[in-house]
């Protein structure tokens, strides 16, 4: 009688406890308006196969040698986007010409050579000190003892070609009236490759300070199917988005639950996994510092780090979905009227 009491009053306190966190939940839930639903999708829908799978053959293609840090494949891709976001009249955060964040030898204990982080700028129409950082590295592995060139079309060229749709789809916003309200930061990171070096380096060194960066989307393989997935195509890996704030994984949700319905999945988010993708690309050194970030990845494929990993493997009209379910998840946070929550303690369920 005694056990059967203490257990029941277990289970009570059980149930309790488990009500308070799910209403908990569900206010953060309902806490989130989506915002301009209308033009979030006729924005969206300047993101287009015909101009990613253009931007991403010439990206990946020979030319740019494999895109190795420090040397001229690299140095060439830099001044490939740095010339992009010219034309497109989408300035740097500098103001003026330079859109290089210039990352000295010395920084890489003078192993490779001096190397640039590519920046360009939209500023925000009410709260421009808030700013929001987009990511995906643009350096890769480099030739092959073989001498083959590794082409990089996934990794990382579908995260590079993803920003500059983006960031095209957003000026155009801005144009006709649709300014973010606060600043987004198209962060093209060098380094990568050789230990998230690029990433570490922008922390250091912010351009923007860092207690004003309400979140990182860092997008690092996202153009093509996994294993796990071959039946079931139209998914995407989400690593980190409930970690430093529960609030940024429920827009997530949310937003794809209202546009899109990708089939987000959750498997390399979990704290115990052993792939441990959580610290293995560049969104971990913002995380490191308290900002919340979301993870986007397609999972390791056969041509993962491998030569074959060419252009003519990617998955166009999916690579453009996820590119718009990026696009609006950041639309709503830049336009969203309150700024971001963090809870990185769970404060926001206690
Ligand atoms: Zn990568």
């Amino acid at each position: 009688m005694k056990t059967f009491y203490i257990l029941s009053l277990f289970a009570l306190i059980g149930t309790c406890a488990s009500k308070k966190y799910t209403a908990k939940i569900q206010d953060v839930k309902d806490s989130i308006e989506l915002v301009d639903t209308t033009a979030v999708l006729k924005y969206a829908n300047t993101i287009t196969v015909e101009e990613l799978k253009k931007h991403l053959y010439q990206f990946s293609s020979n030319e740019f040698l494999g895109r190795r840090v420090g040397e001229p494949g690299q140095k060439l891709a830099a001044k490939f986007l740095k010339t992009y976001y010219q034309n497109e009249d989408i300035p740097s955060p500098y103001g003026d010409s330079n859109y290089y964040q210039t990352i000295s030898s010395n920084f890489f204990n003078k192993k490779y050579k001096n190397s640039e982080n590519v920046l360009a700028y939209i500023e925000g129409s009410e709260y421009p000190e808030d700013v929001i950082i987009l990511s995906a590295h643009l350096d890769h592995l480099g030739i092959s003892k073989d001498g083959v060139i590794f082409n990089g079309a996934d990794d990382d060229g579908s995260g590079t070609v993803a920003l500059m749709e983006m960031a095209q789809a957003f000026k155009l916003a801005a144009n006709n009236g649709y300014k973010p309200k606060r600043s987004i930061l198209f962060l093209h990171l060098t380094a990568e490759e050789i230990g998230k070096r690029g990433s570490e380096f922008y922390t250091l060194h912010p351009v923007f300070p860092l207690e004003n960066t309400i979140a990182n989307l860092n997008i690092d393989m996202i153009g093509r199917v996994d294993k796990f997935h071959l039946n079931n195509r139209d998914y995407l890996y989400l690593i980190g988005s409930d970690r430093l704030s529960k609030e940024l994984h429920y827009i997530s949700e949310k937003v794809n639950n209202q546009f899109f319905n990708i089939d987000l999945d959750y498997r390399f988010n979990d704290e115990g996994d052993i792939n441990d993708y959580y610290e293995r690309s560049d969104h971990y050194n913002f995380a490191y510092h308290n900002i919340p970030v979301i993870f986007y990845f397609n999972g390791e494929h056969d041509d993962y780090h491998q030569v074959s990993d060419t252009a003519d493997k990617i998955d166009y009209p999916l690579l453009e979905r996820r590119i718009k379910l990026i696009f609006a998840t950041l639309w709503q946070i830049a336009n969203q009227e309150h700024r971001l929550a963090i809870d990185k303690n769970n404060e926001l369920l206690k």
